[in-house]
């Protein structure tokens, strides 16, 4: 059963609005290399996105250094922006990060971050936009 979005496209719509390295992590909950992404070593301040919707998703505030390969941030922007799932693919059981209002798969999330929350959000850079803190 499909969950009822804010967002709702069609496959062809999310194919014409996003690359296909986009659409393939965010439709199709793919994975980007670590170490790959654009965002991994970014330390700008502003608010990360969701590069399918445009929600606010992270603040630069809660980003960390994980080592992993993968942007990572302790905490999501607002609780009710993302959801979280079960996901028992690959032989593991892992905690699913979704966008709340499009749907779109993030990455996941783990317990063995830093504090305050000690929770590890480690989320694909092209999942994700930055838009840049303005200055006034
Ligand atoms: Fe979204």
């Amino acid at each position: 059963m499909q969950t009822e979005r804010e967002l709702q496209l069609t496959e062809d719509q999310w194919r014409e609005r996003l690359t296909p390295e986009q659409y393939e992590v965010l439709r199709r909950h793919g994975t980007e290399r670590p170490f790959t992404g654009k965002y991994v070593d970014v330390k700008d301040d502003g608010t990360y996105t969701c590069a399918g919707c445009g929600a606010q998703l992270f603040s630069s505030d809660t980003k960390f250094e994980s080592g992993t390969g993968w942007p990572s941030f302790y905490e999501p922007a607002a609780a009710e922006s993302v959801e979280l799932r079960e996901d028992r693919s690959l032989g593991m059981v892992r905690t699913e990060v979704l966008c709340k209002r499009c749907g779109g798969h993030l990455g996941h999330v783990f317990d063995d971050g830093p504090g305050p929350t000690g929770m590890r959000y480690c989320i694909n850079s092209c999942a994700l936009e930055l838009e840049p803190e303005r200055n006034s």
